[in-house]
């Protein structure tokens, strides 16, 4: 469910962010963090507080607030990790006009930025699914060979 809905989201939906756009976003995100950050690090960055949330409503999995993200929780460490990168991304293009389809691109560059791919370092702990779809995304983008 989650799956296809990201991915037409991704592959069709509407964008108004470049992919540059995107990428200078995940850049800023991760700037300071060391080469073995995580999301909390993410979030400690954005100055946010994650607030586990079992509580909301169908087809929600998360509420970003100005210094609170609602996320649903999971056992699947990878999909909560999405899901709090995806209330991060909402975040970060809080103050700018964006679309749904932003929002998982930035997502997906959240969890791999191209910096961290060209400088062979790992992903953070997403589905395997999301994983995927963003290596498609940087090989259709040609971010990695634009740097
Ligand atoms: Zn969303």
């Amino acid at each position: 469910m989650l799956q296809s809905v990201v991915t037409s989201e991704v592959t069709a939906g509407l964008s108004l962010l470049s992919d540059q756009e995107i990428e200078a976003i995940a850049v800023d995100a991760w700037q300071g963090l060391s080469d073995v950050g995580d999301v909390d690090d993410l979030v400690r960055r954005r100055e946010v507080e994650v607030v586990p949330e079992r509580n909301l409503p169908d087809g929600f999995d998360g509420l970003a607030l100005p210094h609170k993200l609602l996320v649903r929780p999971s056992r699947i460490r990878g999909l909560w990790v999405l899901r709090v990168l995806h209330e991060l991304a909402h975040h970060w293009l809080a103050s700018r006009f964006h679309t749904h389809a932003d929002a998982w691109r930035l997502t997906l560059a959240l969890a791999w930025p191209a910096f961290r791919v060209r400088r062979g370092l790992r992903s953070l702990e997403i589905p395997e699914w999301a994983l995927t779809l963003r290596v498609l995304i940087l090989e259709e983008s040609r971010v990695i060979s634009a740097a």
